[in-house]
Order: C-alpha cells, then sequence, then structure tokens
C-alpha cells in the first residue's frame, strides 16, 4: 500500500543519500579524507546529496592535473576547442531541464530564472567557442627603423575559478567557456550551497569531449576556495562572490602578482527622472529588487525617485509589490522563492529588524516566514520597500541581497547622479527618462560598469559585464573576457 500522508517527493529523479564525485584529471573521485557535506533545498528544508570537501592536498592534486593537461590543451588548434565548446553547447541544450531543477533544488530561485538561465549556458559556450577562432593579435610597425613587431595573444595557464551560489551555473560560464576557449586549464570550486549542478556541467564537458585534466571541480567551503587561491600551481583567480571575500582573494593574489577578475556586490541605483514612462519604469522597478528574490548582484535595490512623481510611483508599488507570487520555485508561476539558506534568511531578516531600529519608514512588504499569509514551508521573505531619507541608513548603503530595496527622493539630475555614486559599489546604474540628452549625460556621469538606461537586467553574452569601485576588477563576458583570459606577448624583428 503507498503511503498516503507524505507528499511525493520534488525532485523524485534524485536519491537524496547519492554520494556526488568530484572531477580530478580523469577521475570522479570523494575526498581524500573521506569527508563530505550535504545540501540543503531551502524550500521544504530536505537534505540531499554527500558532496565532498576537498582538502588542500585534493586541491594540490586537481591543479596539477590541470597543470599536465595545459601543455596540450593551449597548444591544438583553436578550431579542436572551439569543436569541443560547441558539441558541450549542444549537450547543454539537450540536458537544459535538469540542469535548471538541479539549481533550483540547490538555492530556490525560481523554475523560470533557471530555466533562462540555463539556455544562456549554451550561447556563452558558443559564442567563445566562435571568438576562439578570431585574430589573436595585430603587426604594428615600430618607430625603430630596420624592426617589426607583431603581437600574440597567448593563454595565461591555469586558472583558479570560485563561484557563488546565487547563479551558480550562468556565473561559472562566464569564467569557463572564455577561459577553456584561449587555451587555458581550470579547477572550479563551485559554492558549498550549489556543487551538483556544476559536476553535472562537468560530466557534459567530459561528454563533449573535453581531455582529462583541462577542466576539474573540487568541492568544499571556504577552506577549500581558500586552499586553491593559495595553490602555487595557479596562474589566474577568476572569483564572483561577496565583496569581503574578494578583498581577501585580491590580497593573497597581489602578493604573487596573479591576474584576477573580481565580480563582487552591488547596490544599484534605478532613477527615476519626471518624464519616465510610468507603466515600464515601476514595472522594473518591482523585478529589479524582486528577481532572484533579490539575491543578485545586478538587483536595482536603491529606488531614486523624482520628488514630482515620487507619490504616484509609491502607489502604484503600493499595487504591484503585493501581486508578485510568492511560492515553491518549481512553480513556473513563482516569481519569488525562498532565500536559499539559513544564513542569509538570518541576514535578510536581520536587515528587516534594522531598518526598524534605524526608523526608516515601511511602504510596502515587511513580513517573513509564517507572517506571510499561505507560506508553511521555507525560508520566505515578502518584497519589502522602506522610505530612506537619512544618507547613512545602513538600508540604504549595504548590499541585503534579498527583496529589499531602499526609496530616496530627489530633485535633480544633479542630486539623482550624487546620490546613485554615493555608494561604495559601482555594478549596475540605470535611469528611466524620455530626455535623449540627459540620458547620454547621466550615462556618462555615473560610476558604474553597466548602465541600462530605460531598461534593467539586460544581459546579452557579447555584451561585457562587471564593476568599478568596490564592485570588482575586469570584465566577464563580451570580446573583453577573452583578453581577460590571455596574456599579450610582443614579439619583434630585427630585420638585416
Ligand atoms: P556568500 O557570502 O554569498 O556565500 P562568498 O564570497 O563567501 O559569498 O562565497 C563565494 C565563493 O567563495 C564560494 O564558492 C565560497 O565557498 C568561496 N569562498 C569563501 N571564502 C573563501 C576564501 N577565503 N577563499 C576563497 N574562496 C572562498
Amino acid at each position: 500500500m503507498t503511503d498516503t500522508t507524505k507528499p511525493p517527493r520534488r525532485f523524485a529523479e534524485i536519491d537524496p543519500e547519492q554520494c556526488f564525485d568530484m572531477l580530478i584529471g580523469e577521475s570522479w573521485v570523494q575526498a581524500s579524507s573521506g569527508e563530505t557535506f550535504r545540501c540543503f533545498d531551502p524550500y521544504d528544508d530536505e537534505e540531499w546529496g554527500h558532496v565532498p570537501v576537498a582538502s588542500a592536498d585534493d586541491v594540490a592534486h586537481a591543479v596539477a592535473a590541470a597543470r599536465d593537461a595545459f601543455a596540450t590543451w593551449s597548444r591544438i588548434p583553436a578550431l579542436a576547442r572551439s569543436a569541443v565548446l560547441s558539441r558541450w553547447a549542444q549537450l547543454i541544450d539537450e540536458n537544459s531541464e535538469t540542469l535548471a531543477r538541479l539549481q533550483v533544488h540547490e538555492n530556490g530561485k525560481t523554475i523560470t530564472e533557471m530555466r533562462a538561465v540555463t539556455g544562456s549556458l549554451r550561447q556563452t559556450a558558443d559564442y567563445f567557442g566562435h571568438l576562439a577562432l578570431g585574430p589573436i593579435g595585430s603587426t604594428i610597425e615600430p618607430f625603430m627603423p630596420n624592426h617589426e613587431a607583431w603581437t600574440v595573444r597567448q593563454p595565461i595557464g591555469v586558472v583558479a575559478a570560485i563561484a557563488p551560489w546565487n547563479n551558480p551555473l550562468g556565473l561559472l560560464s562566464w569564467k569557463l567557456f572564455p577561459a577553456l576557449a584561449a587555451g587555458n586549464t581550470i579547477v572550479v570550486k563551485p559554492s558549498e550551497v550549489t556543487p551538483v549542478s556544476t559536476l553535472f556541467l562537468a560530466k557534459l564537458g567530459l561528454e563533449a569531449g573535453l581531455p582529462a585534466g583541462v577542466l576539474n571541480v573540487v568541492t568544499g567551503a571556504g577552506p577549500t576556495g581558500a586552499a586553491l587561491v593559495d595553490s602555487p600551481g595557479i596562474d589566474k583567480i577568476a572569483f564572483t562572490g561577496s565583496t569581503s571575500t574578494g578583498a581577501v582573494i585580491a590580497q593573497r593574489a597581489a602578493a604573487r602578482f596573479l591576474r584576477t577578475t573580481l565580480e563582487l556586490g552591488g547596490k544599484g541605483a534605478q532613477i527615476v527622472f519626471a518624464d519616465a514612462d510610468l507603466d515600464r519604469a515601476t514595472a522594473s522597478l518591482v523585478t529589479g529588487i524582486t528577481a532572484g528574490t533579490g539575491q543578485a548582484c545586478n538587483a536595482g535595490s536603491r529606488l531614486l525617485v523624482h520628488g514630482s512623481v515620487y507619490d504616484e510611483v509609491i502607489d502604484r508599488l503600493r499595487t504591484l509589490i503585493p501581486e508578485v507570487r510568492i511560492g515553491d520555485p518549481l512553480e513556473p508561476t513563482s516569481a519569488i522563492g525562498p532565500l536559499a539558506s539559513r544564513p542569509q534568511y538570518e541576514k535578510v531578516t536581520g536587515y528587516l529588524d534594522l531598518a526598524e531600529e534605524e526608523g526608516n519608514e515601511l511602504l510596502v512588504g515587511g513580513r517573513r516566514g509564517e507572517q506571510i499569509s499561505g507560506v508553511t514551508t521555507g525560508r520566505f521573505v515578502e518584497p519589502t520597500l522602506y522610505a530612506t531619507p537619512d544618507s547613512q541608513s545602513r538600508i540604504r548603503r549595504e548590499e541585503i541581497f534579498g527583496p529589499v530595496g531602499a526609496v530616496i527622493r530627489f530633485d535633480d539630475e544633479d542630486e539623482a547622479v550624487r546620490i546613485a555614486n554615493e555608494s561604495p559599489y559601482g555594478l549596475v546604474a540605470g535611469m528611466w527618462t524620455k530626455d535623449v540628452s540627459r540620458a547620454h549625460r547621466a550615462a556618462k556621469r555615473l560610476e558604474s560598469g553597466v548602465v541600462w538606461i530605460n531598461t534593467w537586467r539586460a544581459f546579452s553574452t557579447n555584451v561585457p559585464f562587471g564593476g568599478v569601485k568596490h564592485s570588482g576588477i575586469g570584465r566577464e563576458i563580451g570580446p573583453d573576457a577573452l583578453l581577460e583570459y590571455t596574456e599579450t606577448k610582443s614579439v619583434w624583428l630585427g630585420l638585416d
């Protein structure tokens, strides 16, 4: 007889007691210590899977395997590397639903968002596979007589890629595919919150024809990442994560003159000018704070609104925000899932408490967990807005990484730009206006790696992304990304 008291398992295809292996060289292995940790589904609060904790020794083996593989992979024709990426892209496509579901199981983001991200993986693999076939240097006529000179761009060596949990495969793909396309080999350390989707992506890479050692995946938490950063065999670090961890990594890399690409935190300002199309602007303000349950470095978490439209914008947000559907992230109708982990829930709800202590005015939302009607499971926080007139308010200054926005009123363009630039972060910023001259002026003045005008969260694999100030160093995707994974060599020829 079937047990009717227990609801059916949401991920029936995954054995919750499965032991996953990590990838070192040609072997799928457990940690040498035998130590494992468990994944956790933030929606149903269940643990699932056992994943190895890689020690410094395991990391050293992975780096050595990548070093061995570099000798061959860096020298085979770019066409052969491109062909592997192209087959990998095809396999990603064929397995896209599995990849999307695994990520939902790991981090509780909505299936709709994870399907979209998985679709973009394929594009990223294809794009860098093609880009690797393009010109790789230039000829230059030097000022010295009787000489010729040209440049070549060569792979850097072994790349250490450390990824976060909020978009595990998307943000990894921005490192993985350009690095491999350019002829580097790689050791990946996924977040301890989201390791299994990365292991599955790696398996598809081997099926696509990656030679042993070109891609290695070591699993574990901060200490495994630190062992990778400190490994003497690496030549470059590509990291996405918090600004505080990024600062530690940058310091350790600086001591060895290692090249780094760092994509860190953000506190994006969405500026609504008086002449904005308010239908589009308010819809974007909502998704700016709710997309990915606000757990996104590209969140538009500061809402700068011109005084003449302030009341109307707030009225509209008070209607629109409660309509955002909170629920099981596997349901395509859910727009907001739970926060990805217990620590993340503690952090975000801590900010809700702080907002009250600071005396910020609650405009909409503010409830958490079982205070939200219909919520019986998962760690949910309602999309929430506070008016934050005090420039010292921590709600207005700090990255919360949850569906929480700080609303700020301004009176003219100069003030809007000044407030937007008061943040230590500089990843994304944007504005809503019909005035083309103002859009050009303000776009130049905003201290931000990305500026969106009359749009938000627009991404394309061939357009660079990255930040300034405390949001990081370097650019991912777009043609710039290939430069981040190659070194320029100038070659001179003295003529007889
Ligand atoms: P979050 O606080 O959002 O988890 P982190 O910056 O701590 O962000 O984590 C991003 C990635 O960095 C994860 O893969 C994590 O395991 C890794 N990590 C954490 N601490 C370190 C460290 N000291 N050195 C290298 N990697 C680390």
